[in-house]
């Protein structure tokens, strides 16, 4: 039977995706040779990749607008490197909203200087900072716009007066935001998109080139932009994955359809932790994600009754992460609001049974 996924990432997909990669696997497009024994260089990769950057500009509504995507490697946390090294000169602005802007500020120091401009480590990032003051004349700002590990999502965005970076790994393609207030995107594959492998890069190409420094071609985001992804072999199969989910995503609606669905999968899941006395919310309110729903057992001797009921209804994933505990129902664009019904009837039956 198929499991309900809440895992926070490899993350569930489409089924009919899942279904098309594999057929692709098997034989792409009736041509006789598997998606990954191709080369990458043949008219039906091409084709992909391009069909994949085009689909991600598009999704966003970032099309004509100067921006450029790009599929790399090394995950997000490559990233947290890349762009030090493609945009850091002097300082640059990061708000630790948790683990993965703190693994982001480690590798910008690498480079030049980081200005924390707002934490909420005090609380254990149970929020986001608010009423921070940016310094002028950053390099750029650094923000991550869904805290995975903690629940916390930014809803409003800083206006600055550099260029805004943000770290979309985990909310990418989930609501419906003005992309174009950013000049940098980043977002590994896995939590939202795809398997994992590969990174979404969206960047606005104005504000690359104005470092002194020499970048290594490997982490150079013009070269990259110049090879069209693949100045070495892509990642095949996360990157025609991805595309899938993107063409997956374009059917439905786009970005307005989907969160439409993803606040009613929030509203029913955050409203059962908010009524149900057995449960606990660990992020304050007024930041909760719509993707990552952390919450906690008011009486941790229950666990052992709720992970079985968990268990036996077909629920994955629903560990917390181990810096918080308790409990983290992740709700990716592809897990359906049945699956949050599946989860939301368990947990009021553990009310019932008290
Ligand atoms: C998972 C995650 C990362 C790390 O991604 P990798 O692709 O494993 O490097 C970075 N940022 C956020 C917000 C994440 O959720």
């Amino acid at each position: 039977m198929k499991k309900h996924n809440f895992s926070a990432g490899p993350c569930v997909l489409p089924q009919e995706v899942f279904l098309k990669a594999s057929e692709a696997v098997m034989d792409l497009n009736g041509s006789g040779l598997s998606l990954i024994e191709i080369s990458h260089r043949s008219k039906d990769f091409i084709e992909i990749m391009e069909k994949a950057r085009a689909l991600a500009l598009e999704l966003l509504g970032l099309e004509g607008k100067g921006y450029k995507a790009m599929f790399l490697q090394g995950g997000a946390s490559l990233e947290f490197l890349m762009v030090a090294y493609n945009l850091l000169e002097h300082k640059a602005g990061y708000l630790n909203t948790g683990a993965w802007s703190d693994k982001a500020v480690k590798e910008a120091r690498f480079l030049g200087d980081v200005i924390e401009v707002g934490s909420s480590k005090d609380e254990n990032f149970n929020y986001i900072p608010k009423g921070y003051t940016i310094p002028k004349g950053l390099d750029y700002l650094h923000l991550t716009s869904n805290n995975t590990i903690y629940g916390t999502q930014l809803k409003k965005f800083p206006k600055v007066d550099a260029p805004l970076v943000c770290d979309m790994s985990s909310d990418i393609f989930s609501r419906q935001l003005d992309f174009s207030q950013f000049d940098l995107i980043y977002a590994g594959a896995q939590k939202n998109m795809g398997p994992a492998g590969t990174t979404l890069v969206v960047v606005k190409e104005d504000i690359l080139g104005k470092v002194s420094r020499k970048i290594p071609s490997i982490l150079d985001y013009k070269v990259h932009i110049d090879k069209d992804s693949m100045f070495n072999t892509p990642p095949v199969f996360a990157v025609y994955t991805s595309m899938l989910t993107l063409e997956w995503l374009k059917n439905l609606g786009g970005i307005p359809a989907m969160e439409e669905i993803n606040d009613k999968k929030a509203r029913l899941l955050y409203s059962e932790v908010d009524l149900n006395p057995v449960f606990n919310g660990f992020a304050k309110k007024e930041d909760r994600s719509t993707m990552n729903a952390t919450f906690n057992l008011t009486d941790d001797k229950l666990k052992e009754t709720f992970d079985a009921m968990c268990k036996e209804a077909g629920i994955n994933g629903l560990n917390g992460h181990r810096s918080v505990g308790g409990y983290r129902a992740s709700m990716y664009n592809a897990l359906s609001l049945g699956s949050v019904g599946v989860l939301v009837d368990v947990m009021s039956e553990m009310e019932r049974k008290g």
